[in-house]
């Protein structure tokens, strides 16, 4: 079971909130004692927790314990509402997986998940190979007879380019 199962598990099987701290009002306790209203029986009481009058508690500490069902499903609503995360088994990466990778054949999600850093870096490679078919290409042309093919290879090759430290 996961911890976020558990929590959930643990906040169900709690007495409802909202619990409200309230000084007694009776002579059988001078304790602060946390109150639920019944879910079936509205105006009627059930008492959470108590504590005891010779233990100093601080106000802070009893509101947050009186706020706690609240506050716990409010955090588990944030926590359900955030994007899952895939961790890339090749790089580590962890990336938001909204991006349902796209059968070429039938046009619907299959199922898994390109990792962005993954992704840029084969195209780099790929950016890489062309440019270097393209330097080859350029060697090996008559500069006579295909000037304007070599002046559109060295316009392709020099695309992207602009600023980078280029070898
Ligand atoms: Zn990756």
């Amino acid at each position: 079971m996961s911890k976020i199962d558990e929590i959930k598990q643990a906040l169900v099987a709690a007495t409802p909130g909202p619990w409200e701290p309230a000084e007694p009002d009776n002579e059988e306790t001078d304790g602060i004692i946390l109150w639920a209203e019944v879910k079936d029986s509205p105006g009627s009481y059930t008492g959470v927790c108590e504590f005891h009058p010779d233990t100093f508690v601080k106000d802070e500490d009893v509101n947050l314990i009186a706020k706690s069902p609240e506050y716990i499903a409010y955090l588990l609503k944030q926590v359900e509402q955030q994007p899952e995360l895939w961790d890339c088994p090749s790089c580590g990466f962890a990336f938001d997986a909204c991006h349902e990778d796209v059968d070429p054949v039938t046009g619907e999600g299959n199922g898994n998940y390109t990792c962005p850093l993954c992704e840029l870096i084969e195209v780099e490679q790929k950016q890489n190979q062309l440019r270097k078919a393209l330097r080859d290409a350029l060697k090996l042309m008559d500069k006579k007879h295909y000037g304007i093919a070599q002046k559109n290879l060295v316009e392709a090759l020099a695309v992207g380019q602009e600023g980078e430290g280029n070898q």
